[in-house]
């Protein structure tokens, strides 16, 4: 049976109906990431055991007639990006610095999705310290996109989105500090939600830019996502900006979009670089939620085309502050052959930090330098200011905007190497962390050029992420589940 195809209850009534025990599914999963693995490269650990003891727990709270006490999780398989503590397994962050790093801790957001009984499989590739689009500056080495192994699955949380979309894992956790989960998710086709900031914990994920990252789900279908999000949401103590939400995700997932005001923004629709065969299914999906009883309604951000700015000046600040830790000291690869204690931490950062992480850091270094400060991250802030607002009113009108997720479909490798370039892949995206409301990417079919899946961008004002989920739920209804790659579907393996 391919377990980690299976949606989130179908595992879960296999399981209550005895069809098939927990430590089936988490051996068979193994194996499935071992078989399909090697075409994507989506894992850089693989955790039998933890699997194997999950599994074990939930088999006896089963045996002892308490399947309802094992979480809404029980018996799932996931796995998680590799920003993500979990006690005894590496951390990489896909970078050398921390090549040889084991955590001694597990994350909040792991936790939760533990204690709701998931199976974890293992860590999942991204881009060097979640900087990146597409994975490739992973240091070990990028992740194909499941749909066509010649493309890249976006990125930074590129391992999350690809495992899904391959049928090796049922829920994957992934991080958006600027669109790395409803980027990825967009580019394979998945169902990837970017929560309000302060929805879920970030304590134990390797901090990027700490006022604009934020953990959620992949699943291949909107119910999984939503069920995940419940476990992850909350107030953590060791996170201060983590709020006490207890929306229950999946309460209006039924409800359909009849009298719910869609916004639609000129901004994003007549954006230079919109490419025609996402701009049509966009425009399909509009049309179809029109159908369904919602009303369309154009709403200005006018200030939306300053985002990639503002975020390319607050964002490697914040990743320069963050990234100081790594001195080969207290943390990370320690270059040998040095004179002095500078020298260490000259040859150590130099040796383990790839180029598009030194890039940042030396970015962010300049900026906050002194006369810079003044010139740049000043002027971002008052940027994310007006940001903020202009969703403050666009929310005035409409409940729920819908935008693509990226410009494109997903891109040969290869293909895009100037980094200004790869910074417009997120140009739908980053303007949702800068104001803090939640985004996800929600698949809408493929696109008629190239074939690949097109993701419509959901995004909601702040705390009210049931709104995109229960428009995300009606747009499922017509574009059905998002399936498992075709060259992965029932157990192949992607030759
Ligand atoms: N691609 C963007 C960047 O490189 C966003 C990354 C992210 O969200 N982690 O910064």
């Amino acid at each position: 049976m391919q377990f980690a195809s299976m949606s989130v209850d179908q595992i879960q009534q296999g399981l209550k109906a005895g069809d098939f025990s927990a430590v089936e599914v988490a051996e068979s999963s193994i194996a499935r990431v071992q078989a399909a693995d090697a075409a994507v490269h989506a894992f850089l650990e693989v955790t039998p055991e933890l699997a194997l003891e999950a599994a074990r727990k939930v088999d006896q709270a089963i045996a002892a007639g308490n399947l309802s006490q094992c979480g809404p999780l029980a018996g799932v398989p996931v796995a998680f990006k590799d920003n993500m503590n979990l006690k005894g397994t590496h951390t990489t962050c896909s970078s050398r610095m921390l090549e040889s790093y084991v955590s001694p801790y597990t994350a909040t957001c792991v936790e939760r999705v533990l204690q709701a009984g998931a199976l974890p499989l293992g860590k999942l590739n991204m881009d060097e310290f979640a900087f990146g689009s597409t994975t490739e500056s992973s240091a070990f080495g990028p992740t194909c996109n499941p749909w066509d192994l010649g493309r890249v699955p976006g990125g930074s949380s590129g391992g999350s989105a690809a495992a899904v979309a391959a049928g090796m894992a049922t829920v994957t956790l992934g991080s958006d500090t600027g669109g790395s989960i409803r980027q990825p998710g967009s580019f394979c086709g998945v169902v990837a939600v970017k929560p309000t900031y302060g929805v879920v914990s970030r304590y134990g994920v390797v901090a990027f830019g700490s006022s604009l990252d934020q953990v959620g789900p992949f699943a291949r279908n909107v119910r999984d996502a939503a069920v995940t999000l419940n476990a992850l949401a909350g107030r953590d103590p060791l996170d201060c900006t983590s709020q006490n939400v207890t929306t229950d995700f999946t309460a209006n997932l039924e409800q359909g979009v009849e009298g719910m005001r869609i916004g639609v923004v000129p901004e994003f629709m007549d954006a230079e670089g919109l490419s025609a065969e996402v701009k049509d299914k966009i425009n399909e999906a509009l049309g179809k939620l029109e159908a369904m009883g919602a009303q369309l309604v154009e709403v200005e951000l006018p200030n939306v085309h300053s985002a990639i700015s503002a975020y390319y000046v607050i964002a490697p600040c914040e990743a320069f502050s963050n990234l100081a830790r790594f001195d080969s000291v207290r943390y990370g690869y320690c270059e040998p052959g040095h004179k002095d204690l500078g020298g260490q931490y000259e040859n150590s950062r130099s040796g383990g930090f790839g180029e598009e992480a030194r890039r940042r850091i030396m970015l962010g270094s300049y900026l906050l330098s002194a006369g810079v400060y003044e010139k740049y991250y000043y002027p971002a802030q008052q940027v994310r200011t007006l940001i903020t607002r202009d969703y403050q009113r666009a929310y005035e009108k409409v409940d729920c905007i819908l935008a693509p997720a990226a410009p494109r479909t997903a891109f040969k490798f290869g293909e895009i190497s100037e980094p200004a370039e790869m910074y417009l892949s997120d140009m739908y995206t980053i303007s949702i962390n800068i104001a803090g409301n939640g985004g996800m990417s929600m698949p809408i079919g493929l696109g008629a050029e190239t074939g690949m899946p097109v993701g419509a961008q959901l995004i909601t004002p702040a705390f009210k992420d049931q709104n995109m989920l229960r428009v995300a739920a009606a747009l499922e209804q017509v574009y059905g589940e998002a399936p498992v790659a075709p060259a992965f579907a029932n157990g192949k393996v992607g030759e």
